[in-house]
């Protein structure tokens, strides 16, 4: 005879061995996901799916490997290379994970609702809407191209976000050429259709800039021999420098090369409007000016969704340009609503918030003062909630706590090295400064995805151990710990087979051999067998018979 465990199978009746009856489980909670992007995927794909009842809700039935879009404008990679539909990655969960194809346009946190908006069907009363509740939300749903309210723009410039983007810049480039070899253009028209503006010296207008380059020397200078001499590319940049995110060596060598390949860098201008045949610059030296163009790419800014902005103004975050989430990242103030990625930003604790929090805690004696070997006992858990303390001392190169201590007594170190909570203030008091946020990227999303995911996988005891201000070591059996970002490193590919790479620990290398590290990764890195087979044959395909101009 069974006795009941109390756990999740129980037995009916102890005496008799058939009565095991099905056990019985409690109603699953509901985990409602928005965006298959980045964030989004990488969440299901490590989710314990048999512990929720989970819903996706996309306007895109599919995951788009968004590092390779650059190499879709050129037609080095075919799109259905890099995007995997979201039901082959949900149908590997063993398919209990429901999806719709819908977009959500109103997130009701009160009644934990969230309404939804199909574009390709319509329900009874003809709109497509409708509603979903949920226990937990993973708000996911990226960011937006941001304008910044530029006149023209939305008419007149291409965007490089989606895979349609992609497509269409490079029927645009296709077009640009056949409209510059019509027989009744002038000189000046065929300039005028040859003359390719990027608009953003980041990571991906120099990527585009450089794969057209490309594109335009390697192939269609042999489709297009008379006109290929009136082919320019510029790359317009309000900063000083392009790829100012990169260590400098990466920038002069980027701009080097773009020098050398006659791509033309403006930096220090500013676009103020976009017209159909013109783009005007702004620069305070030469005041404004107009250039004709063939075609243009926005690839620079990141704002947010409207609906995300109208959510922001529900919660008291309306004066946030992001959505702010805690370290955890959970919306603040709002019960089961995380958000991941390019939406959200993560809004680090100040240790000045906390200071007198941090000092009773680390003042076991109670004697008021602190020692060097009373804060030495906490700091691992200060490195884990604040990480900027950490930081703050790499950065004046200090080599740990007592160094802070020391200078914060100044001269007086030799009488005591015990502080009091003016003196420690005083010690900390400029490691906030440190705070740094993290950049919109794959690398940024997807970790957050993955960890969102485990904490979700351990929800129960999480909801057992809710987090203190500061984590006591040996206390609590599964608190989590904050989400931390680790940096793996950033590519730039240059075009002409060269990439620059800064990996962690400012480890720099630029040239043909990084070319190839950048294949390898991006191959490792594709979702499933299927997209990398067919990445690594439009590759091979590239390199044998160039790229395909057809479209
Ligand atoms: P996304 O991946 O943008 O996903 C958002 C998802 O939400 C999409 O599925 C979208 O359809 C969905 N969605 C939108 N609105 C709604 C709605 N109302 N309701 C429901 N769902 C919605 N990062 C790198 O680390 N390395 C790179 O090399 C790199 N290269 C890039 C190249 C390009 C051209 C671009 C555009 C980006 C690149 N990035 C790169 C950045 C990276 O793509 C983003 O940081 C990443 O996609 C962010 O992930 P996310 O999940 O937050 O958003
Ligand atoms: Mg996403
Ligand atoms: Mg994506
Ligand atoms: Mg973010
Ligand atoms: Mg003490």
């Amino acid at each position: 005879a069974a006795a009941s465990s109390g756990g999740l199978i129980a037995y009916a009746d102890s005496g008799s061995d058939a009565a095991v009856e099905k056990p019985q489980l409690p109603p699953r909670k509901k985990v409602v996901v928005l965006g298959t992007g980045w964030g989004g995927t990488t969440f299901l794909r490590n989710l314990d799916s048999r512990l929720y009842d989970v819903q996706v809700i996309s306007p895109r039935n599919y995951f788009a490997f968004t590092p390779l879009l650059p190499s879709v404008t050129s037609g080095t990679v075919e799109p259905r290379s890099i995007v995997e539909p979201i039901r082959r990655i949900l149908e590997k969960k063993g398919g209990e994970i429901k999806f719709w194809e819908a977009e959500c346009f109103k997130i009701d946190p009160q009644s934990k609702k969230i309404h939804c908006r199909s574009n390709v069907g319509t329900n009874l009363e003809g709109n497509g809407e409708f509603s979903v509740d949920y226990d937990y939300l993973v708000i996911a749903v990226g960011a937006r191209t941001n304008t910044f309210n530029t006149p023209g723009v939305v008419e007149n410039c291409h965007f490089l976000k989606e895979v349609e983007d992609a497509q269409k810049i490079r029927r645009s480039v296709m077009d640009c050429f056949e409209r510059a070899s019509l027989p009744f253009l002038n000189e000046e028209e065929r300039k005028k259709n040859l003359h390719f503006v990027v608009v953003g010296g980041g990571p991906t207008g120099v990527e585009f800039a450089s794969s057209l380059h490309d594109f335009v020397t390697e192939d269609l200078s042999k489709l297009y021999p008379s006109i290929q001499h009136l082919v320019k590319i510029s790359l317009i940049e309000a900063a000083d420098h392009i790829l100012t995110m990169f260590d400098k060596r990466i920038t002069n060598f980027a701009e080097d090369k773009f020098g050398r390949d006659g791509i033309d860098v403006k930096t220090g201008y500013k676009v103020v409007k976009v017209s159909k045949d013109a783009i005007t610059m702004q620069n305070p030296a030469t005041g404004d000016i107009s250039v004709p163009y063939g075609m243009a790419v926005w690839s620079t800014g990141i704002g947010t969704r409207p609906f995300v902005v109208e959510f922001m103004k529900q919660i008291g975050q309306a004066n946030r340009r992001v959505l702010a989430t805690d370290e955890w990242l959970r919306v603040r103030e709002c019960d089961g609503v995380y958000a991941i990625g390019d939406c959200a930003t993560i809004n680090q604790r100040k240790v000045m918030e906390d200071i007198s929090e941090i000092f009773r805690v680390a003042d076991k004696d109670k004697s008021g003062t602190l020692t060097v070997k009373e804060i030495q006992d906490i700091l691992d858990d200060i490195y884990v909630r604040y990480p900027q303390v950490q930081l703050y001392l790499k950065s004046k190169q200090m080599n740990g706590i007592a160094d802070l201590v020391r200078s914060a007594k100044g001269d007086a170190e030799k009488e005591s090295m015990e502080l009091n909570i003016a003196e420690f203030k005083k010690a900390l008091a400029l490691v906030d400064s440190q705070v740094k946020f993290l950049p919109a990227t794959a690398q940024v999303a997807s970790q957050q995805g993955q960890y969102l995911a485990r904490c979700f996988n351990k929800m129960k005891d999480a909801e057992e151990n809710p987090e203190g201000p500061i984590r006591i070591r040996g206390e609590g059996r599964h608190r989590f710990l904050p989400f931390r970002y680790r940096h793996l490193g950033q590519f730039a590919p240059l075009g002409g087979e060269q990439t620059a790479a800064q990996l962690p620990g400012d480890w720099i290398s630029i040239g043909h051999s990084t070319q190839w590290l950048w294949y390898s990764v991006y191959a490792t890195k594709q979702i499933s067998w299927h997209t990398r087979m067919l990445v690594v044959s439009d590759w091979t395909r590239r390199f044998i018979f160039g790229r395909d101009s057809s479209c």
